[in-house]
């Protein structure tokens, strides 16, 4: 069913009872082309762009819990393209584009709003590293624009700017084109598009081991059963790890909480998101009205979605000093997420040491932004067992061989 205006009207005059399913729930078949391990949003963006621009339909992703219920539903929803390295410009921007075009696309409004992102100079060195960035995202061909203290009160009024603030603000640099999309929209649009074009989206069903034949992997083993498959690819985020493992590689992952919060909510007074690197704070407002905070990593590796709360603290201390005004805000929730973190923060898209075996991980603290790219590339390999050109420099192949895109020392990205 389309999704109109018209669509809308018809369901009011029917009380909204009519609506049907948005994605089709079936019993999964004993054997697929494809299986996905993970109904996050890199897996469904996968699954249709398997279907739409390859025509592999008979596709099926498992996800053990419910669609969206990890990482993709947990994130503070921020999208942008700000890297430093070319390969890393060219993804994340890409990725940009395609948000850009997806609530069409997809026939679902994935909220997209193009309120910019504000990087915060707490100290000269902070201002000199900012210059360079920009200067590169400018040379990548992303427009980026340097920002005075001035400009920045005049982006967000509701920040500390006095010389007495506890978190100095020198300047900044904005990308106008990012912004925040909503992240369960992106998953269950994409889930409804893919399902429309024949994808089998089966919720509960964990893989629990893989099938193989003479070294190749040939399918999965979960508790609804056996499910053979010619391609399996894996996209779960915090767990690749125990995946690879299961399937006898090592990946170089390793699996941190990321945590983050919001207030009550209240009426608009934050319209850009502020993003202060040197605290590793930063916040939004929802569309609801809540103000989102985000945190920096807990930094021992664990599997438990929950965040400790000595980096709870330290983010609402740092958002406080840049933001007092917030101090009267009631905290609402918290939560965490099991991010998939690799040395140089860059992520790995492609081959397995296993032949039949894809993956797609080591986003991060980093990859509701990179969904459709991330689904994109990973569906060309799948399709055609070829590397997607953006992928190319992607690979787990540079571990070894030393290739790192190393995104953490270059641009500081934690997010
Ligand atoms: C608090 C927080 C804030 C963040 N903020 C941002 C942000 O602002 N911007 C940004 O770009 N990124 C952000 N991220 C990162 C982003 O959310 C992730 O990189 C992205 O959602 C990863 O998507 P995914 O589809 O790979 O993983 P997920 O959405 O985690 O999906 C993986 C799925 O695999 C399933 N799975 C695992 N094991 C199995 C198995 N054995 N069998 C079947 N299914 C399995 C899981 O249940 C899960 O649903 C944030 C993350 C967190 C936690």
């Amino acid at each position: 069913m389309k999704y109109s205006a018209w669509s809308l009207l018809r369901g009011a005059f029917s009380g909204h009872r009519n609506w049907p399913p948005a994605w089709a729930e079936v019993e999964p078949r004993p054997s697929y082309d494809v299986v996905i391990v993970g109904g996050g949003g890199h897996g469904l963006a996968a699954a249709y762009y398997l279907a739409k621009n390859h025509g592999v339909t008979n596709v099926a992703v498992l996800e053990r819990g419910w669609i969206g219920g990890g990482n993709t539903g947990r994130n503070t929803t921020i999208v942008r393209s700000n890297y430093l390295f070319p390969e890393s410009a060219r993804l994340y921007d890409f990725s940009l584009k395609l948000y850009e075009g997806l609530s069409r696309a997809l026939n679902f409004n994935i909220m997209l709003s193009q309120r910019g992102l504000v990087m915060l100079a707490h100290s000269r060195h902070d201002l000199d590293s900012m210059s360079r960035w920009a200067n590169a995202m400018r040379m990548n061909g992303i427009a980026a624009e340097l920002l005075t203290r001035e400009q920045v009160g005049e982006l967000a009024p509701a920040l500390d700017l006095s010389p007495q603030a506890r978190l100095p603000v020198l300047g900044g640099f904005a990308q106008h084109r990012a912004g925040t999309a909503r992240h369960d929209a992106v998953a269950w649009g994409y889930a409804r598009a893919a399902s429309a074009l024949g994808v089998h989206i089966i919720q509960n069903c964990e893989v629990r081991e893989f099938l193989r034949d003479s070294g190749k992997i040939v399918g999965v083993d979960t508790p609804r059963g056996r499910i053979r498959a010619d391609r399996v690819g894996i996209a779960a985020a915090g767990h690749s790890s125990v995946l690879a493992a299961k399937a006898g590689f090592k990946l170089p992952v390793v699996s941190y909480a990321l945590q983050a919060m919001v207030s009550e909510p209240v009426k608009p007074v934050l319209d850009t998101v502020v993003l202060s690197p040197g605290t590793g704070a930063y916040v939004s407002q929802s569309d609801k009205g809540e103000i989102v905070f985000g945190a920096m990593l807990d930094l021992f590796p664990s599997y438990a979605q929950r965040g400790s709360f000595a980096v709870t603290q330290s983010v609402v201390a740092a958002t406080l000093a840049l933001f007092p005004s917030f101090s009267r805000l009631a905290l609402l929730r918290q939560w965490a997420g099991i991010v998939d973190v690799v040395h140089d923060s860059s992520p790995i898209i492609g081959t397995t040491p296993i032949p039949g075996l894809y993956i797609n991980c080591g986003w991060g603290t980093g990859g509701f932004k990179a969904i459709p790219v991330g689904g994109w590339t990973l569906a060309h390999v799948l399709a055609t067992g070829r590397n997607h050109p953006l992928a190319e420099p992607f690979q787990l192949s540079r571990f070894t061989d030393g290739r790192l895109i190393d995104e953490a020392a270059a641009s500081g990205i934690a997010h």
